[in-house]
């Protein structure tokens, strides 16, 4: 078993962290930021280095190759480099630069891939500048639209079209991931799972399914020290009633689901005002849709009427669960045993650019503990160690995997042969 260089993938991390450092060991790096293009020139940087090409697609998502023996379809590792507000600098960027590591160590060991090898940088993975999440991953997969992902503004009404334009960094169509023989993403747990039961490897099986709902309750505004609470139309106590409704309900589903009330508006929101509507969110992730569906039923047998307030309530998104390749999934199973790892079969609840890709070439991820299941904060920790133990399990399955798929390849050629 190979592995790769302790050292120099900590600096290379700790050299990635200082772009958009906030002080507090985290990064802001929002997308196509001069942060995120410094992040970018470096990536080129170190790829070049290493002997590798640099590429880039009309979304600005960068390739960087290695060639291999034949001119066949590469197997691919990658992440994002933009992060959020204040964010952790693990979240993503483990997944670039361990990749950019595990190319160095084959190169450096004289290691001759049959496939070439290439590690990808995914625009606006975060969203945090520009809405959607995995927005260029997207694109690749044909669940987005570029038209309309070009018109997305940050805050200061910047479209997404007009900074990548400006970034420098706008590339050709023709260079978009098309064929791959498989990709693969290491990325930081982002919960508390790997931490909690001691095991080193989470084996990504697929992304969770989930819903989000929005549910109203409509009432009547009114002086809130003149109106009789019997004259009332209050939907704030209404609101708070079907909110522990719910959560009795729901308890009653599978202990592994996740729900969560995240968002709460009160109208007009004045502390002398009875408020006249009341709007939550309450979304659910669970990895059987059966379970999701459940969830949506329940929502759907609220009363009608409570407090003498009007109740309704719409399904806002949703996204099906996504069951990652077998063989590569196995790959990864198998590496990280050989590596003498303890691994953990999880589903992420996360959504990561793989949960997109996996809809056209066979993926998989690889999860690392985060201390605490902090993420999307400054003190995100994952341990170097735990992060190299990662990037052993990516390079060692890029391996396997380039074996695996030469010696299928060479059984379907001696078949046509025959
Ligand atoms: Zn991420």
């Amino acid at each position: 078993m190979e592995k790769v260089n302790r050292q120099r993938l900590q600096s290379l991390l700790e050299q990635f962290a200082s772009f958009g450092a906030t002080g507090e060991n985290g990064v802001t790096r929002l997308s196509l930021s001069r942060e995120d293009i410094a992040a970018r020139d470096k990536f080129i940087e170190v790829s070049e280095e290493i002997g590798m090409s640099v590429k880039v697609d009309d979304m600005g998502n960068l390739y960087a190759t290695l060639s291999g023996k034949k001119d066949m379809p590469p197997i691919v590792m990658g992440s994002h480099l933009d992060s959020v507000k204040k964010g952790g600098r693990f979240d993503g960027t483990l997944g670039v630069v361990a990749g950019l590591e595990v190319v160095r160590t084959i190169v450096e060991r004289n290691i001759e891939t049959e496939h070439p090898i290439t590690v990808m940088n995914f625009t606006n993975e975060e969203g945090a500048r520009f809405d959607p999440a995995m927005m260029s991953s997207g694109v690749l997969a044909g669940k987005f639209a570029k038209e309309d992902m070009l018109l997305s503004a940050d805050t200061e009404g910047v479209t997404f079209g007009q900074a990548l334009e400006i970034s420098g960094y706008e590339g050709e169509a023709g260079n978009r991931l098309r064929e791959a023989a498989a990709f693969v993403e290491l990325h930081i747990e982002q919960g508390p799972v790997l931490e909690h039961t001691g095991e080193e490897i989470g084996v990504v099986q697929g992304v969770m399914g989930m819903t989000c709902c929005e549910i109203s309750l409509k009432g009547e505004s009114n002086h809130a020290g003149t109106t009789p609470i019997p004259m009332r139309k209050d939907p704030m106590f209404a609101a708070a009633q079907v909110i522990v409704d719910l959560q009795r309900e729901l308890k009653k589903l599978p202990e592994d689901l996740v729900y969560t009330i995240g968002r709460i508006q009160a109208h007009p929101n004045i502390h002398t005002v009875i408020p006249n509507e009341v709007t939550f969110t309450l979304e659910a992730r669970h990895t059987s849709m059966d379970v999701v569906r459940q969830v949506e039923r329940i929502i759907d047998r609220l009363p009608k009427t409570l407090e003498r307030c009007e109740v309704t309530s719409r399904k806002l998104w949703g996204r099906e669960t996504v069951e990652f390749d077998g063989a590569v999934v196995n790959a990864v199973s198998e590496t990280a045993a050989e590596l003498g790892l303890r691994t953990r079969n999880m589903y992420s609840g996360a959504g990561h650019d793989a949960q997109f890709i996996a809809s056209y070439i066979p993926t998989a991820m690889i999860f690392v503990p985060s201390a605490k299941g902090y993420s999307h904060r400054e003190d995100e920790y994952t341990s170097y160690e735990d992060c190299a133990q990662g990037a052993d399990v990516l390079l060692n399955t890029v391996l396997k995997l380039d074996r695996n798929a030469s010696t299928q390849e060479e059984k379907v050629l001696e078949e046509k042969s025959v």
